[in-house]
Parts: C-alpha cells; structure tokens; sequence
C-alpha cells in the first residue's frame, strides 16, 4: 500500500469511528447528548493528533539523542519513514567520515606538498609536506594570504602572472622545489610543490664526478699523445730519449689504469646488484699481509709497526682489504722519509678498532670533512706525485657504510694523522 493511501486510509478510518459513535449516540440519547459526544469525539482526536506533532518536533529538535517517539496510525508510517532515513543519513556520515579521515591521513603521508587556497589566495587547508616546503603552519596561518606567507618574489611573480600551465622551479629555504598552481572547482586553487633538492644534489654529484673523472684522464692521455706525435715525427730519436719517453708514457697508462680500477670499484660498491658477501674474515693474516705490502711500498724508508690484539670480524674480506689496504698506503704516501706509521687492531667493548697512525705531513682542519670526497685532495700535485687517484678514501667510506662502520680522522699539519676505523660489536667473531 502506498504511503499516501495508508495515511488517507487511517485518518477516513478514526473520523468515520467518531461519526458513527455521534449517530449511535444521537438514537440512544437524543441528539444533543450525541453531538456533544461527536464533538469530544473530534476534540480528542485533534488533541492526540498535535500530541503526535509535539513529539515529532521535540524529536527534529535534537534527531540524533532522542530515540524516535512511537506512533499509531498514519503516524506509525511516518515515524518509521522518518526513523530509516536517519539511519541512512548516519551511515552515510559515518562514511564520510571515515572516507575523510583516511583522506586526511594518505595528505599527511604525501611526500609532496598540497595546498589549497581560495578564490583571493587565503590559505584554507595544507598537508605537512607544504608546511616543510613553505613554511607554513596551518593552525597559525589558516585564513592567511598566501603570497604574504610565502615571501618568494620568484613565487609571487609566477602567481601574478598566472601562467600556470608551466610548472615553476623555485629555490626557497635552501631547498630546490618545482610549484604547480592547478585552479579548480570555481576559482578555487591547488598549489603542489615537490621537493627536488636531492635529485638535484645527485645530478650535481653526478656531473662534477663525470667532468672531474674526464679531466683526470685527460692529463695522462695528453701525455701519451703528445709522445706518440713525436714518435711519429721524429723516427729517427736516439734510443735514451725513445726509452724515457716510452717509460713515462708506461707511467701514464698505469695511472690511467689506477683511476679506471677505482671508479668501477666505486660503482661496484655503490650498486644494489652487488650485495655484500660475508664470511670470517682473518684479520692477523689479513693484517700482516697489509704490512707486508707497506713494507714493500715503503723500501724501507719508513718504520712500519703492528700491533694485533682484536678479534676476528664477519664481512667481505676483498673489501675491508681494499679500505684497511688504502688508509696504510696513504700513511705511507704522505708520510716523509724515516717517518712513523703504527698499525693497530684492538679489541673494545663498542667494536674493535683499526687504528693508522702516522707522524706524516698531517692536513688541516678545514679539509677533513671533505677528504671522502670523491677526487678532493688537499694538494692536487702533491697526490699526483704520490700516484694518487683521489679516491682512495671514498672508496673507504663507501666500503665502510657497507659494513655499518664508520671512518674518523684526527690530523694536525706537520705533525701527522690519525685514521681509524670503528667496527661495530655485532661484526665480532667468536
Ligand atoms: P689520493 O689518491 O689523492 O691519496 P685519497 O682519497 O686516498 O686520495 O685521499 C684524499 C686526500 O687526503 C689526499 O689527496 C691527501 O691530501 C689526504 N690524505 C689522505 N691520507 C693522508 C695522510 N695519512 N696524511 C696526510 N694527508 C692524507
């Protein structure tokens, strides 16, 4: 039955019950007695009538506290009607809720940032990332115009100009960020910025490795041509001179070698295809070769002395042997005739300790933060002369990172240096 039938049907149902009690009334008692019942008959039904509208308005006053108030007839339909669609309306705000505090949190978790400003550019809503990015704080700066908040004349420009199909690349607070205005929804607008400081850092890193690496190789490759030309120009060169110039162009290929060697270990160290390779290393065997091979460097220009007290440690044998091998070989490159270079492994309760200690030239304060730079020396001629390649240490870092171990340095000039390697406890062998 429809809704409209059921409430006609109940209203008709109770006046014809009224009218009919009036004219059994009117037979049996008269017709005034059956009036006057007709018309109690009427009063009542009007008053249990705007009793029920009392209820519903009490009900409509505070829908989500009370519980529905019980109906009869006509009502009953209506209470219930009423009663499913607020059960809807709560599912659907229970919804929307939730729907909106998961939104909420996916913003929060967005690495970039968004912002939302109205029609005039006041801040009305902004994820953490913007608030990094920006600057700003949406409990203090809600309501607040945006380009007074971001005092980027770059930013306000590009908002002026409102060119926005073209994103803007913005430097703001020692950061590097690309900004993108979308408008939307009636002249509201989104502002998205995305962070690209690192991704800028490495291409840097990237580029300067490529020019630096060029002009390494380029030296030594200028060399050589510049040999061979006269080899072919002068055929007839006595054998001394022809000798010299094949032993430095020997020379200049070896040191190209060196530098090739090491920027494929760097990028060997550096890929995730080539995962680290425990095993037990020895490090008394390890170590005394390691002496060995300095003795030999040396030719006994230097003292070279070990002391081997720690344990043994778990990681990749090649690779401690090349950043151990690397910090000796530079104690002996920049440590004059008859100097001092002491070896030490020791045993701490923090992880054992390799220690090279030299009485060498020493570097000053200003470049130790850099030495693992890659190609950064203190003296470019100097490291030249002693055959370096101006990697050794990033390797040693890299190296080192691989085996949660870390690389200090002490060093005063003229007075020598310190490196030394601290190995975590968890690497120790039994
Ligand atoms: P290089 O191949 O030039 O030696 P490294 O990366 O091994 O490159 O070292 C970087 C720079 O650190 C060197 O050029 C040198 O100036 C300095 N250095 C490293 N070890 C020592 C040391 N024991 N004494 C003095 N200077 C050192």
């Amino acid at each position: 039955m429809s809704p409209r039938l059921i409430f006609w049907t109940s209203a008709l149902v109770r006046v014809a019950l009224v009218v009919l009690a009036t004219v059994f009334a009117c037979y049996m008692w008269g017709m005034v007695y059956g009036l006057l019942l007709g018309f109690l008959g009427m009063c009542v039904l009007f008053i249990v009538q705007l009793s029920y509208l009392q209820r519903l308005s009490e009900w409509l006053d505070h829908p989500a506290s009370a519980r529905l108030p019980d109906g009869w007839g006509a009502w009953t339909d209506i209470f219930s009607r009423l009663y499913k669609m607020r059960r809807g309306d709560e599912k659907n705000q229970a919804e929307l809720t939730e729907w909106l505090a998961r939104f909420r949190q996916a913003m929060t978790l967005l690495p970039d940032g968004v912002v939302i400003m109205d029609d005039v550019l006041f801040l009305e809503w902004c994820n953490p990332s913007a608030e990094r990015h920006m600057g700003l704080s949406l409990a203090q700066d809600k309501g607040m115009r945006v380009t007074n908040l971001v005092r980027s004349p770059e930013f306000i420009d590009y908002i002026i100009l409102g060119r926005y199909e073209t994103p803007l690349t913005l430097s703001f607070r020692d950061r590097k960020l690309i900004a993108h205005i979308i408008p939307f929804e009636n002249r509201r607008q989104i502002l998205v910025t995305h962070d690209v400081t690192e991704s800028e850092r490495i291409d840097m890193m990237r580029r300067d490795f490529i020019a630096n690496a060029s002009h390494e190789l380029r030296t030594p490759l200028t060399v050589i041509n510049g040999f061979l030309e006269i080899a072919a120009m002068q055929p007839d060169l006595d054998i001394a001179t022809r000798n010299a110039h094949i032993k430095l162009m020997t020379e200049q290929g070896e040191r190209m070698q060196r530098l090739v060697d090491d920027m494929l270990t760097l990028t060997r160290l550096e890929s995730v295809d080539h995962p680290l390779r425990p095993d037990r290393i020895n490090m008394r065997g390890l170590l005394e070769q390691i002496l060995q091979e300095a003795n030999a460097l040396s030719g006994g220009r230097h003292e070279v002395t070990l002391e081997c007290n720690g344990p043994d440690i778990r990681g990749s044998t090649d690779e401690i042997r090349s950043a151990l091998t690397n910090l000796v070989t530079n104690a002996i490159r920049y440590t004059p005739e008859h100097g001092k270079i002491q070896l030490r492994w020791l045993p701490a309760t923090q992880g054992p300790k390799f220690i090279v200690e030299d009485n060498g030239i020493g570097i000053s304060a200003e470049h130790i933060s850099r030495l693992t730079e890659r190609f950064y020396r203190v003296d470019k001629s100097r490291s030249r002369e002693t055959q370096g390649t101006g990697l050794g240490l990033a390797i040693v870092k890299h190296v080192l990172l691989r085996h949660h171990s870390h690389l200090h340095i002490e060093s005063t000039p003229n007075v020598g240096s310190k490196f030394w390697v601290q190995f975590p406890a968890s690497a120790v062998v039994e």
